[in-house]
């Protein structure tokens, strides 16, 4: 087995960066050259040119919505090149919790390349500040079923196709991450049964363990809390050598029974731990007294999971994962001791093209009648981003995307030789908006941490939380769901309620608030497992936990999200803050 040669991939990366604006250059044409008698870029006049300047006047800025009739056509089976010169043979549903169904978008072999690339280039840097020595990881992920398209492409979520490729283990064995579940656990067919084994794989191989990951954080703290309900049938599993019988699959039991030997003195050993323990707190080094850090997505809309991920993991370092889409990559994370909150991804110049939109209104006189004009802002490319900016990524792919809005927002932070450092903002649509106001995903997270501070008093939490705009009010007003951990009093409830319409300092947010524009912030308290109903409707419908991802705000066309939201509201309170 070859080790990752860390230094290799430190120093390529570094002549890369100094070089950034040549190789976006070189790395514009190599995808033009690639894919240029596809029929979308032959349309368009390229005429074989394939420098920025002229790809920028023939190619439109698009969204997905606009490449959704050329991606059916792949999807369907098309023959003739459509979007890449080389055939498309399998294709990735993006999570799509913000529209409420999944979205197409083409994989390649190319964006596995570049998703290996991403994971060494962040695995160099991070293995210098953590090293880990042939050990194993427990990872807590999933695989979705890859279904086939009516025109026999593979179909599946984006980890899901790259957790099938031979070259993801390859890959985790050279960085010295070997998954300690079987693969029969990885792609088991329900997912509170892999959850349930692998955390069993876990205490099976707790000394080995030397990192604790999962694509996004949700997944571990997931995990954990479920760990919390059910560690002392695990317990009993390791005690005696039989699998629970809440495990029904026979290719995971059979796989299991390979590795679950009868060990009282380990289930002896994880019962005392899990009684010493207060509240769960430092569950994580606890049971894996090797592990050198815990790894995934943490920024975003990750973020809220973060301070009981802390908790779980009491001094055991949070490093976030690399940024990116199941459209492409575009950052890794090479400041792994940084807190998670200030992770930044510096961009990647060779694994796709990149332009930026800044989000600062682009707004010129116009000087013949002097009002001013709102003009459509013009993308700029990599190495021409500014220091504490906004943009809006656009992104060109070796996967026949062009020119594509991703949606996201994110914010230069900084530099890494001539390539920036991106901090990721929200996505860009996530709005809570009724008329002039508008709030983010950021601005919700915030007003929700900052409400919750009066139940934490109590040693009680946010579970997870949603929210909705409901016009069927006049006027309309913001909901705010919260699922908390335990039992909470009105009084406290109604000042939460207050807090959190108090929280949203939007001008036009307030303003409105004051003059009764928009009504009193309603805050709906739901039960129990209310959050895991939404999960587990979503996994219905074929995605996978790996990408999962709660949706912060629910539309009307999200019906069933919304249905399950308010069939479970146990209590609801209207703000008297304005
Ligand atoms: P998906 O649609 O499942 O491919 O998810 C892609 C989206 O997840 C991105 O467009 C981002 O909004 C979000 N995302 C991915 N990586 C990160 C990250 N490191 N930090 C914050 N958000 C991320």
């Amino acid at each position: 087995m070859t080790i990752l040669d860390v230094e290799k991939v430190v120093k390529d990366f570094e002549t890369m960066t100094k070089d950034a604006e040549n190789v976006q250059r070189e790395t514009l044409k190599l995808i033009l050259e690639e894919n240029g008698c596809a029929e979308y870029l032959q349309k368009l006049e390229l005429n074989g040119r394939t420098d920025p300047e002229s790809f920028k006047a023939c190619v439109p800025v698009v969204t997905h919505k606009d490449l959704e009739p050329y991606i059916q056509r792949v999807v369907d089976g098309a023959f003739s090149p459509i979007l890449t010169g080389k055939p498309i043979t399998t294709i990735s549903l993006s999570s799509g919790t913000t529209q409420g169904k999944p979205k197409f978008v083409p994989f390649n072999d190319e964006l596995m390349e570049t998703t290996l690339q991403i994971y060494s280039t962040s695995f160099a840097f991070r293995n210098r500040e953590f090293p880990i020595e042939n050990g194993k990881a427990l990872q807590f992920i999933y695989s979705s079923k890859q279904t086939k398209t009516k025109g026999g492409l593979f179909a599946g979520t984006a980890t899901t196709n790259v957790f099938r490729n031979s070259q993801f283990k390859n890959a985790m064995k050279a960085m010295q991450s070997r998954i300690c579940s079987p693969d029969e656990v990885i792609f088991g067919p329900d997912f509170h049964q892999s959850l349930y084994c692998h955390l069993l794989c876990g205490l099976i191989f707790r000394e080995e363990i030397q990192l604790v990951s999962s694509t996004f954080a949700h997944s571990i703290v997931l995990a954990f809390r479920t760990f919390e309900q059910v560690w002392e049938e695990l317990c009993a599993d390791i005690r005696e050598g039989v699998l629970s019988s809440r495990i029904t699959f026979p290719s995971i039991r059979s796989a299991m029974a390979k590795l679950l030997k009868p060990d009282p003195d380990l289930a002896d050993l994880i019962e005392k731990k899990c009684i010493g323990l207060s509240n769960w707190y430092g569950l994580i080094p606890e049971l894996f007294p090797n592990v050198k850090y815990i790894y995934g997505i943490m920024t975003g809309s990750m973020e809220p999971y973060l301070k009981k991920l802390r908790h779980y993991a009491a001094d055991v370092p949070l490093v976030a994962a690399d940024y990116g889409a199941s459209e492409g990559w575009i950052g890794a994370n090479i400041n792994p001791t940084v807190p998670p909150e200030s992770a930044t991804y510096v961009v990647l110049p060779n694994i796709g093209y990149f332009e930026f939109i800044p989000m600062k209104e682009n707004v010129v006189q116009d000087k013949v009648n002097g009002s001013s004009l709102s003009v459509e802002p013009k993308p700029i490319g990599l190495t021409e981003v500014k220091m504490d900016e906004e943009y809006e990524i656009i992104i060109t792919s070796f996967a026949g995307l062009y020119r594509y809005r991703l949606g996201d927002v994110v914010r230069v932070t900084g530099f890494h030789n001539l390539v920036p450092k991106l901090k990721f903002v929200c996505r860009r649509n996530l709005l809570l908006t009724i008329n002039i106001d508008k709030n983010t995903e950021k601005d919700l997270q915030l007003a929700v941490e900052e409400a919750a501070k009066s139940i934490a008093k109590q040693k009680l939490e946010v579970v997870d939380f949603s929210s909705h705009v409901d016009v069927s009010t006049d006027p309309g007003h913001y909901v705010i769901f919260w699922e908390i951990s335990g039992e909470v009093s009105d009084e406290v409830l109604q000042e939460c309620c207050n807090c959190l319409d108090r929280s949203f300092v939007d001008a036009g947010y307030v303003s409105s608030r004051k003059v009764n524009t928009i009504g009193p912030l309603e805050l709906r308290v739901v039960g129990k497992e209310t959050f895991q109903k939404i999960l587990d409707h979503y996994m219905g419908l074929g995605a996978a936990l790996s990408q999962f991802k709660t949706p912060r705000c629910v539309g009307p066309m999200n019906s069933k999200v919304l249905q399950i939201l308010c069939d479970n509201v146990a209590k609801n309170y209207f703000s008297t803050a304005f």
